[in-house]
């Protein structure tokens, strides 16, 4: 799929109104974390550049269509501005009007748009009044582009659109991973459940050549095969499922990988006693919380040996030491070989940018993605609206 880009814009003169995800964590009215309007600067500075005015739009936590002031976009405009260098004017009310007072190089901020009931339902004269304000429509935000809203999907008939930085970036990040990859190609998926990530692992395995299957859900899939995973967090009513995803991955040519030895206790807590045993030894009494040491080390040899890798999940509970070290060790060879230029390495969603961060490899991955639901429905091979809507 091709999407336009700020580059086959022309912004002399013009008004863009530009969607991005400032969604950002505030306590007692303060930001906490500005990552994500961080984020943006390169859109906003490169439509001033081209002499284009910017008008920000954006939604702030889940009003469902109210007005809640604790989720008024106003508490985060001073930050936006400090973040990006610029005064920022907030307007809520008569945006007409102050569209209409812009000067070259202004950046107005409107209200969240989820104030409004039209929004998420991707209504045709919400998406109408926006698009009044503007002569370019531009989606800097990925993380909002699987759904189909009014300033994501039915806007961007309107205007002319395209893509900005920000979103270029992911969406060409995420076609290097999956669409047309360097091989062989691992995923790497763990996580909680199965249930949660079954499309994923349906499309993995017709994507990939080697599916690493860690954390809870890999309990499943040893279940699955008969062996006992003592009182380990596990689907037992997916067990036909996991043995179909199984039996895809054969027929595909896709090597599926799962825990050979464990690490197993008795307690869910940091510093719990605990030991390594084999995959198929695990006590009635026991819990699987990590991958073993030499499941670790196998996974490093497939990830030596591929060009692209992409993850999602982590392979035990790496919020507990010492049951993070299955997680960390992949992680660190995967960002040496990274490093090293011999990977191409994707990392998403919320768990994984943790343990990530956790292991001091924020900056070893080639890209990694903090659109949650987003990046997983991509990684599904779904059709994410708010994409589709910039296709030329
Ligand atoms: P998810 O949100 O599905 O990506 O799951 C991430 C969570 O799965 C993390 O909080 C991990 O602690 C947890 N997890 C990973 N491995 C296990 C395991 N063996 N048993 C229980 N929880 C796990």
């Amino acid at each position: 799929m091709a999407w336009k880009t700020l580059d086959d814009m022309d912004f002399a003169g013009k008004r863009a109104l530009v969607r991005v995800d400032i969604n950002v964590p505030v306590e007692n009215g303060v930001v906490t974390d500005t990552s994500r309007i961080d984020r943006i600067a390169a859109t906003v500075d490169d439509i001033q550049a081209k002499g284009g005015k910017v008008i920000l739009m954006a939604h702030f936590g889940r009003p469902k269509g109210q007005i809640v002031p604790e989720m008024s976009l106003e508490i985060i405009a001073p930050t936006v501005s400090d973040v990006l260098g610029l005064p920022v004017t907030f307007v809520n009310g008569d945006y007409a009007n102050a569209v209409a007072e812009m000067d070259a190089g202004d950046v107005l901020l409107l209200e969240n748009l989820r104030f409004n009931p039209g929004e998420e339902k991707n209504d045709a004269s919400f998406a109408q009044r926006l698009a009044s304000l503007a002569d370019i429509y531009v989606n800097d935000a990925f993380s909002a582009a699987h759904r189909a809203h009014a300033s994501t999907e039915a806007i961007a008939k309107l205007l002319p659109s395209c893509a900005g930085r920000l979103m270029a970036e992911e969406l060409g990040a995420l076609e290097k991973a999956l669409g047309a990859p360097a091989r062989p190609v691992v995923a790497v998926v763990g996580g909680a459940k199965v249930s949660t990530k079954l499309d994923l692992l349906g499309n993995l395995v017709g994507k990939v050549d080697h599916l690493v299957i860690g954390g809870g859900m890999a309990n499943t899939f040893l279940a699955a095969q008969g062996i006992n995973v003592g009182k380990s967090l596990c689907e037992h009513d997916l067990a036909d499922t996991a043995r179909k995803i199984l039996a895809k991955a054969e027929t595909a040519g896709c090597e599926i990988i799962l825990p050979r030895d464990i690490v197993i206790a008795r307690e869910f807590k940091a510093n719990a006693d605990n030991e390594t045993v084999a995959a198929a030894d695990c006590p009635d009494d026991a819990m699987i919380f990590d991958a073993g040491p030499q499941t670790v080390t196998y996974i490093n040899e497939v990830v030596k040996s591929a060009k692209t890798l992409i993850m999602n999940g982590p392979l035990g509970v790496f919020e507990l030491t010492p049951f993070h070290k299955g997680t960390f060790g992949i992680l660190d060879v995967i960002a040496a070989q990274t490093n090293a230029g011999a990977l191409i390495s994707v990392g998403g969603g919320g768990d994984t940018v943790a343990a990530i961060n956790a292991s001091d490899h924020a900056d070893d991955f080639t890209y990694i993605s903090t659109a949650g639901g987003a990046f997983l429905e991509w990684m599904e091979g779904k059709t994410l609206p708010g994409v589709a809507a910039l296709g030329v």
